[in-house]
């Protein structure tokens, strides 16, 4: 078996939908697993509703009602007649947010923001299966919360592996005892809580979501609908000379996406590697040409890769008595960057200093005070983290030329500048 994966953009208004629809007919042949995720920036804009909810804020019902509102234009539009025949599971799913936005909020945050934000793949799913009814497309409609298990540490569910596959294989097998019979289609992102709540794999994890059925379905390939032609060495918009990578061993995916290439969710590759599943990146524009594939093979012709992240902050961590930061102040520090959730993106010390370079995070305000209780902290804010990696002697020269380094670092493999 196949599965798709559609991000926001190749959902994001009813023409885009068709070509979804177009893509599957002709690149999925025998009946696949498709999932997608929320249409264009739906996600932002539940989440900032979900915010104003929480904070019993007036604006509340006006947020609602201009998602609502424009999820319903793109449904007139892909269903000019007869709408109300096939918008009812759409419309029953906008009834059910109002309704629940009439309620109190509970005191968890995450938990209400992922009550809230997980309608955005419901509401994607429902609209592109009222789609394919209409064009007598024959198909189901999953709903991924009851499939894809996790714990509850909202925002950021982690996947119980063992309940997940059974329940996802245990369906197929009650429903379809034949063989599947028509196409799957289900949400990416979100998932179910053990006592049956709505909750979130973190942003952008629609991509995990289908490497997650892939790993339960041993599927035959996962396909990532993108609007770039492929995996590229680096940011077009950067970098003009930037190539497309035609083929990545699983390995040096992980490394790219985990520096922060933004092409694919870095929980995505290890699933699939883990059963040797090869993740094609093509375009939902040019579907016709070749794209990428992520898979294992030996002859990886080593090109360097760019990977630059903006709106980052380097700290740089003193001792307050000049005793040296060692093995007993790091774990402190550490410990102190793992309760903020704040990852570090390179690190380099020194006798009596330790620097990092991290994203500028909402919670970054509250570990450097707590840091500051402790250490001398100095901080430079909106710099740019450039990794480059498999570098080449003149890989750097042209990028950080008339710019101040503030930090870099090397190793084998791996180039990293701080700049301003
Ligand atoms: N809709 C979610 C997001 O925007 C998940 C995804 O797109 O992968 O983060
Ligand atoms: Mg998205």
């Amino acid at each position: 078996m196949k599965i798709f994966k559609f991000g926001g953009a190749s959902v994001k208004d009813a023409q885009s939908i068709r070509n979804v629809v177009e893509i599957i007919r002709k690149h999925a042949p025998e009946p696949a697993l498709v999932v997608i995720s929320a249409l264009g920036k739906t996600t932002n804009r539940l989440e900032a509703l979900a915010s104003a909810f929480f904070e019993n804020r007036a604006d509340t019902q006006a947020l609602f009602e201009a998602v609502r509102d424009d999820h319903r234009a793109i449904l007139k539009e892909l269903i000019p007649e007869d709408y109300a025949a096939y918008a009812e599971p759409t419309e029953a799913l906008f009834s059910r947010l109002e309704r629940y936005l009439q309620q109190e909020p509970s005191d968890n945050f995450d938990f209400e923001y992922d009550q809230i934000v997980s309608f955005g793949e419901l509401f994607s799913t429902r609209m592109v299966s009222a789609y394919l009814e209409k064009v007598h497309f024959p198909h189901e409609w999953m709903d991924a919360r009851r499939l894809v298990r996790t714990d509850n540490h909202y925002r950021e569910g982690e996947v119980d592996w063992v309940k997940t596959e059974r329940n996802i294989q245990k369906h197929l097998q009650e429903r379809y005892p034949n063989g599947l019979d028509r196409l799957l289609l289900t949400q990416g992102f979100i998932a179910g809580t053990p006592e049956k709540f709505s909750i979130t794999l973190g942003r952008e994890g629609s991509d995990y979501s289908a490497a997650i059925f892939a790993h339960a379905l041993q599927a035959e390939s996962v396909t990532i609908w993108k609007d770039v032609d492929g995996l590229l060495n680096a940011d077009p918009k950067v970098f003009p000379n930037a190539v497309k990578l035609e083929q990545i061993p699983y390995r040096e995916a992980i490394e790219l996406a985990y520096y922060g290439a933004s092409v694919i969710h870095p929980k995505t590759i290890k699933p699939l590697q883990n059963k040797n599943i090869p993740l094609y990146v093509k375009s939902f524009l040019h579907p016709e040409e070749s794209g990428s594939v992520i898979h294992s093979f030996k002859e990886y012709r080593i090109l360097p890769c760019y990977i630059r992240k903006t709106n980052q902050v380097l700290l740089s961590i003193f001792s307050k008595d000049f005793s040296f930061i060692a093995e007993e102040n790091l774990s402190t520090i550490f410990a102190l960057f793992a309760l903020f959730n704040v990852k570090i993106n390179v690190m380099q010390n020194s006798a009596i200093s330790f620097s990092v370079c991290v994203d500028a995070k909402d919670t970054l305000p509250q570990l450097i005070e707590e840091l500051q209780t402790e250490f001398v902290v100095r901080y430079n804010e909106n710099v740019e983290l450039l990794s480059i990696r498999h570098y080449a002697a003149d890989s750097l020269a042209p990028y950080v030329k008339g710019r101040k380094v503030m930090m870099e670092q090397r190793s084998r493999s791996m180039l990293q500048v701080v700049l301003k």
